[in-house]
């Protein structure tokens, strides 16, 4: 294929080894696992470029600071590549693809988002097919926005979510279709995919650490014991609920019969 992506490891499962604290990132070793993997030389991938973050991390120490690096790095080689794939551990790889595609206006190429459960230096490993996978949907530019693709799916990354700790399809899209599934041939749902960026150069966003909370809002919460929480500091608060009880938003309420006629 002639076309060239950029891989960003930025650390995670996928390029762990075995270490006396357990499985840890180690550089160098993700370069040398791909340079001798006969399958991303072939004709049929695109050409690849490997650049490696410092520090490798486990995802769960990731920030806004390695979101707006991640981004940085989009942007500067933005012009020498086709597409990217960034290569994240997974516990936090749906929060890194939601930032992402909020921060880059103007994206005209993929950037598909990847890892996996089970290293590559390990057998079994998820990891060659996710990666392989994601060179490719990179190199093709059918889908030009930001997306997580792992188990034989491509998921919007803005909709995506880690389900499972231990399943080789560990993310899913419960509100949105795949963008594309990985059987035989990569297929594209076409009428799921963003519409390419209108012409114009790609910005970004650097994101700020901003103090904002989350609440689930369950049956019988006693909001008094949060009110500690929502103070002067707190910027925004993301409220998540289950539907508000108003006529016609949820199939189980039952009209009241004097209104059910009108
Ligand atoms: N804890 C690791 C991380 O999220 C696990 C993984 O890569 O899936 O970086």
């Amino acid at each position: 294929m002639d076309k060239k992506v950029c891989i960003i490891y930025t650390g995670g499962t996928i390029g762990m080894v075995p270490t006396e604290q357990g499985y840890a990132p180690a550089p160098g070793m993700l370069q040398q696992a791909l340079d001798t993997a006969a399958e991303l030389h072939s004709p049929e991938m695109p050409a690849w470029e490997l650049l490696t973050l410092d520090p490798l991390l486990d995802s769960s120490d990731m920030t806004v600071n390695e979101w707006n690096r991640i981004g940085e790095v989009i942007c500067r080689e933005y012009p020498r590549f086709d597409g990217f794939v960034v290569l994240h551990g997974t516990d936090t790889m749906a929060y890194t693809a939601a930032a992402l595609s909020f921060m880059l206006e103007g994206l005209d190429k993929p950037v598909v988002l990847t890892g996996s459960q089970i290293p590559l230096c390990r057998v079994r490993s998820d990891g060659w097919d996710n990666l392989a996978a994601a060179l490719l949907i990179a190199g093709e530019g059918v889908a030009r926005e930001v997306s997580l693709y792992f188990g034989g799916r491509l998921l919007r990354g803005n909709r995506a979510a880690k389900l499972s700790a231990d399943g080789l399809q560990a993310f899913d899209s419960p509100n949105y279709p795949p963008l594309a599934t990985a059987g035989v041939d990569i297929r594209y749902d076409r009428a799921a995919l963003a519409r390419p960026a209108q012409s114009g150069p790609l910005r970004m966003t650097r994101l700020r650490h901003t103090p904002i909370g989350v609440l689930k809002v369950f049956p019988g919460i006693q909001f008094e014991l949060f009110s500690s929480i929502v103070t002067e500091k707190l910027r925004g608060l993301v409220l998540e609920t289950f539907p508000a009880r108003a006529a016609g938003c949820c199939p189980c309420w039952k009209r009241p019969a004097a209104t059910a006629r009108s």
